[in-house]
């Protein structure tokens, strides 16, 4: 934890593609067992700026701290050696609107997976946690099924599992519902609402405005590469300030 308080600090992050500025100084600041939300039309830069909380997206500037480690970006950052990018990557975990789980190995092989080969974990302690974890995300009868006979519902919720795997310090969604048929929705957003009661600190981005109104501690509105609006759900969903910010929402009624 940051001096103060804060377990995940992000500060002025600029990303460009090209010539197309994505992200023009983005700064966050999450304390320990916060749940903030990310809304936003699409195309604001959403995806880009949790991509580059866990470093799948390299920042041209600003500065990341999770935990115990730090990223400073800019013209003169010596190149982050891979062990450093493997050791942030570790302490964040990373739920995607595709599930991206392996097709070729069972259920519990998806989540022994990470703790095995990054972690080395002992298979046979890596079993018990992954069977923990399925218990934990309702799918205790589920390790010995292969991807492809599961429901979306229940892919997202072994890919929310396997992320768990690694013990992570701050959980990453990325609309985590948005490519589920509206009847498995509820479900998944259960596993997430379990998150927060426990006190996992995350960083959500959905559509879902009455789950964000709900399980947030904070929720912030990106627009075109800004973090426009920040503050408590009541602040920014129920007394939205900006024109921007109340069209976006009024999209939601
Ligand atoms: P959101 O998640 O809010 O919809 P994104 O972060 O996905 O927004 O995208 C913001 C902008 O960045 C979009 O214009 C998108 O086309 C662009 N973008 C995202 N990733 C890349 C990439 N890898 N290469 C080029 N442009 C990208
Ligand atoms: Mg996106």
């Amino acid at each position: 934890m940051n001096a103060n308080g804060a377990t995940l600090v992000a500060s002025n992050i600029h990303k460009a593609f090209g010539d197309h500025e994505v992200l023009k100084g983005v700064s966050l600041s999450v304390a320990r067992g916060e749940v903030v939300t990310l809304i936003g039309a699409s195309g604001s830069g959403k995806s880009t700026f949790l991509r580059c909380l866990n470093l799948l997206e390299m920042p041209q500037q600003g500065e990341l701290a999770i935990g115990t480690h730090k990223f400073t970006f800019g013209k003169g950052m010596r190149a982050a050696n891979d062990a450093k990018l493997a050791l942030l990557r570790r302490s964040v975990g990373m739920v995607f609107q595709h599930f991206n789980l392996f097709p070729h190995m069972s259920v519990l092989s998806n989540i022994t997976e990470g703790p095995v080969q990054v972690k080395g974990m002992a298979q046979s302690e890596a079993n018990e946690l992954g069977r923990d974890l399925l218990a934990k995300v309702g799918l205790a009868d589920k390790a010995d099924t292969y991807p492809s006979r599961l429901s979306g519902g229940q892919k997202q919720r072994v890919a929310i599992a396997r992320a768990l795997a690694m013990k992570p310090d701050v959980m990453l969604f990325d609309e985590p519902t948005s490519a589920l048929d509206p009847e498995l929705v509820g479900e998944v957003l259960s596993v997430i609402r379990g998150l927060a009661a426990e006190g996992m600190t995350m960083v959500l981005v959905t559509h879902e405005m009455a789950f964000a109104a709900d399980v947030s501690t904070r929720v912030g509105f990106m627009n075109a590469g800004v973090m426009a609006e920040i503050g408590t759900p009541e602040e920014t969903i129920r007394q939205p300030r900006s024109e921007r910010l109340k069209a976006f929402l009024s999209r939601f009624h």
